[in-house]
């Protein structure tokens, strides 16, 4: 088997074998662009290590023959005294995992060519300063020494040195500094820092394979929902050098802003250094367009790569680089993270420019992006006390309690707090922080700085490098200038598309992207006008693709005008119950309590014109289009008082000798009612069943509703649904009983109401006799809640408070089957259930009205099975319809 492969040999379809790094190196290298020589070792040999504890036979020999074609063409070899070849080792996963894995740096060094080193590059200092940072980084990942050891000794060094910064060492400072080095090395890990470099290389591949199942690495694939059996590819790459002088540095950059998506020169760039101390944030960067001020050649050559590039991916790319001595070196590059609104812009600037269409302009967004843009944010004239501006990373507003640690983020984050995190710059060890945290602050450090790339992944708001705030992990405190001082527990407030922070709490504003949907935004020229034009193209794209249909869930008209607004094509389910709520809930309680049929009645004719109202203007809202009436579901003592609450009123009034006959009778209602498990008892249409006139009450309401719409001129398509259905012969009486009510409203009109009569599925016995249940419905909807409910046997109201965190850690599942619809349990029912429904009724229409119509995920599986429609709660309608587009396309 081959297990190594030269960059020459791959191509950037094989990520899954070479990783992203490896498979976009090869890519490049045969685009011809400046790629220092090297090669990767696949996932394959990773997964066989990680499965056995060695790595595969055949490695080492292939590695050895890779690296002698590698030294013949650089023409100096590893651990040569004269002139000795450097290496590089990263890991690269098929994901990016940013900073999660080990990277070592300058293999080869050793005590024996140090100085062949200084003398090929004419720099002392340079040769100690790489040896030093070898034996540091090789030490902490490979063998396993705490970093701290290492950062003191530095410390000291300078100390000793007078030197306030790492550059101001020089070398005889240095190699006095690897001396010490050493000795923590033979004192702290038992033994000597290799001086075989082949050794070297061979340990640090090894360290790289083991950094895949390090905690953070573990974490964040959970987090990322990154497979854990993946493995690493490794890439062994000649060393160059950016802190070989003034004329040399690194850096990184991006084909268009991955902030706001406009194009342009984006990137940071550091003069004099060494890629690592980009990506920690260290030390600070200019922005990419000052690179032409210092080196006009490199900086017309990396012009021509970025859009070389930006047309072979048909994308943005993200970009390292180093320049030595003025030559210009590609390190990196793959098709860049991005925030939600340049994924939207991108995407359509693409298709203007020619280079994808809209269906793949459609793949290149999601629906959860959408609905991240539609979070509110800051108001523009914000009064609030302003601490300081840092750099806008991650758009979006957040408003938390100052934490200065990731242990208290988590701790206050748990407890129901919300909190913003600040450091002075994060590092992979944050992750469990910046996960609970509402928002990331850090005080150094660029938009490619660890905090601002890991936030953008996570869709999370951060602002980075506001230097002029001035972090105090220690003490818990952050000192703005002019002297303000915020302590663990203030409110800040900060703001990730403008990078400003604030002392308090500062109130939000909607999204351009929702008062958009509102109709209440025209585009203008600014970001926000730029993103709304986006969302309408990539809205109008995901329409004309779409096969499904997306409604609403509303129950009344405000929510049904919005849910249009928003796009919804009408109502997939009006929870009657909702209409029974407030002032109207002593109707009922009447009703419950009838002991006559006189008195049901007349319960029942004071709710008749009450409901009759609410359904005349809900189908004014929604003209013209179908509207879903679900007759009354939930059981009946949730109209009724407390059962504890009513006790003890009764009770303290006995004891006082004046009892309330009316709080005696309910107390008797509400014991009679009381179920152990209300959910699976009287309720939906065994209730309609079993109440009498309850339902014709409400199919009376409908049609009569109907019948007021169609005299004043309207076009009322109402469709009248049943609840918790089990078996036919619930559903047939229901039906026969309804026909004849909407007969006699017909006639009393002298209309033709065209009301459809259908049934929710959301018993595993309704999915599995759908044959069956098709021959008195029209149409089904599936109530996914409760499927979901019944098919795992798990409590809508109470698992997600009580056991699912604890799933969720275990992996049983990687996300709520009550968020994401389960495929192979709840969806195999709806996939059975809709082929046997349209078996009995080729017409059956079939919709979707549990949350998961307004999932991103779950869309798709309606789509694939062959729904009519979803129906979601208003404010998703435009995922849906976005989620419908990309299913089809
Ligand atoms: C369902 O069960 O999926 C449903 C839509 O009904 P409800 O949530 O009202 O029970
Ligand atoms: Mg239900």
């Amino acid at each position: 088997q081959k297990f190594v492969y030269d960059f020459t040999e791959g191509n950037k379809d094989l990520k899954d074998l070479l990783g992203g790094k490896g498979a976009n190196l090869a890519e490049m290298t045969n685009l011809g662009l400046p790629v220092p020589p090297g090669f990767t070792i696949t996932t394959d040999a990773c997964k066989v290590y990680l499965r056995s504890g060695a790595e595969p036979a055949a490695l080492r020999e292939q590695v050895g023959a890779h690296l002698d074609a590698l030294q013949e063409r650089m023409g100096k070899r590893l651990g040569q005294p004269g002139d000795p070849l450097l290496v590089s080792v990263r890991s690269g996963a098929k994901f990016s995992m940013p900073g999660m894995m080990d990277t070592v740096l300058n293999v080869g060094l050793s005590d024996a060519c140090v100085e062949g080193l200084a003398a090929q590059a004419g720099d002392e200092r340079f040769a100690w300063d790489s040896y030093r940072r070898l034996i540091q980084m090789f030490g902490a990942t490979v063998l396993g020494v705490a970093a701290e050891r290492f950062d003191d000794a530095l410390e000291q060094a300078k100390a000793e040195a007078g030197a306030v910064n790492d550059v101001d060492l020089d070398a005889g400072h240095l190699r006095d500094l690897v001396a010490v080095y050493h000795d923590i090395v033979r004192l702290d890990a038992g033994r000597d820092f290799p001086q075989d470099p082949r050794e070297q290389l061979d340990l640090a591949v090894r360290a790289v394979f083991d950094s895949w199942n390090t905690e953070r690495a573990k974490l964040y694939r959970r987090q990322e929902r990154i497979p854990g059996d993946l493995g690493t590819a490794v890439n062994i790459c000649s060393m160059v050098f950016g802190n070989l002088g003034p004329d040399s540095g690194t850096g990184v950059a991006f084909t268009r802003d991955p902030a706001s998506g406009q194009q342009g020169v984006y990137g940071d760039y550091l003069q004099n250094a060494q890629g690592e101390d980009v990506v920690a944030g260290i030390r600070n960067t200019v922005p990419l367009a000052d690179l032409a001020g210092l080196d006009q050649k490199s900086y017309d050559e990396l012009m021509s790569i970025m859009e070389t590039l930006e047309t072979h991916y048909r994308d943005l790319c993200d970009i390292e680089f180093t320049i030595e001595r003025g030559t210009l070196w590609m390190l990196q590059t793959r098709v860049g993270k991005r925030t939600a609104a340049a994924a939207f812009r991108i995407a359509t600037q693409l298709v203007d420019q020619g280079l994808i269409d809209e269906a793949e302009a459609l793949q290149r967004v999601n629906g959860a992006q959408l609905a991240q843009l539609m979070f509110p944010r800051f108001a523009d004239k914000v009064t609030a006390d302003r601490l300081g501006r840092g750099i806008a990373a991650s758009p979006g507003a957040a408003v938390g309690k100052a934490v200065f640690d990731s242990y208290t983020a988590v701790k206050w984050s748990r407890s129901g707090e919300k909190v913003i995190l600040i450091r002075r710059e994060t590092n992979p060890d944050d992750l469990n922080g910046m996960i609970a945290a509402e928002g990331i602050l850090t005080s150094r450090g660029g938009k490619t700085s660890h905090a601002a790339v890991v936030a953008r992944g996570m869709g999370k708001t951060c602002v980075c490098g506001a230097e002029e705030l001035e972090v105090d992990t220690k003490r818990r405190r952050m000192t703005a200038p002019g002297g303000v001082v915020v302590e663990e527990g203030d409110t800040v407030s900060i703001d990730g598309s403008t990078g400003k922070v604030y002392l308090g709490e500062v109130p939000v504003v909607p999204s351009p992207v929702v008062e958009y949907f509102e109709g209440r935004t025209h585009a203008g020229a600014d970001d926000a006008g730029e993103l709304v034009k986006a969302v309408h193209r990539m809205m109008a794209y995901a329409d004309r693709m779409r096969r499904l249909r997306v409604r609403a869930n509303a129950d009344n008209a405000e929510d049904a005008a919005r849910a249009r607004r928003f796009g919804a094509q009408g109502i997939g389910l009006c929870r009657t119950e909702h209409m029974f709520l407030g002032e109207r809930r002593e109707l009922v309680e009447r009703l419950i309590l009838a002991d006559t049929d006189e008195e049901r009645t007349a319960s029942l004719e004071a709710l008749l014109p009450q409901q009759r109202d609410d359904f005349v203007d809900l189908f004014e809202a929604m003209d013209g289009l179908p509207v879903t009436v679900r007759l009354l579901d939930p059981p009946l003592h949730e109209f009724l008082p407390d059962i504890t609450e009513l006790s003890v009123r009764v009770a303290l009034a006995e004891s006082r000798e004046d009892s309330n006959e009316n709080d005696l009778r309910l107390l008797q209602a509400v014991h009679r009612l009381h179920e152990q498990n209300p959910m699976l008892g009287l309720r939906g249409v065994r209730l309609g069943l079993v109440i009498p006139g309850l339902f014709t009450m409400q199919v009376r309401a409908i049609a009569e509703a109907a019948a007021a719409r169609r005299a004043a001129g309207g076009d009322p398509r109402a469709e009248i649904m049943i609840p918790l259905v089990g078996t036919v012969q619930e559903l047939e009486l229901v039906r026969d009983e309804a026909e004849q009510v909407i007969a006699q409203v017909q006639k009393r009109h002298d209309v033709d109401l065209h009301l459809a009569l259908g049934t929710m599925i959301e018993l595993p016995r309704a999915a599995l006799t759908a044959g069956q249940i098709a021959e008195a419905a029209e149409f089904f909807s599936f109530g996914t809640n409760d499927l979901t409910q019944t098919v795992w046997g798990f409590s809508r109201d109470d698992v997600e408070a009580s056991f699912f965190t604890a799933y969720l850690e275990k992996g049983i599942f990687g996300v709520s089957p009550f968020e994401t619809i389960d495929r192979d349990g709840v969806g195999a029912l709806v996939e059975r259930a809709c082929r046997e429904g349209r078996a009995t009724r080729p017409d059956l229409k079939l919709g979707v009205c549990g949350e998961h119509g307004g999932d991103p995920e779950s869309v798709h599986f309606f789509h694939a099975v062959g729904l009519d429609y979803v129906s979601c709660s208003p404010f998703r309608i435009p995922v849906a319809r976005l989620e419908a587009g990309r299913a089809a396309a």
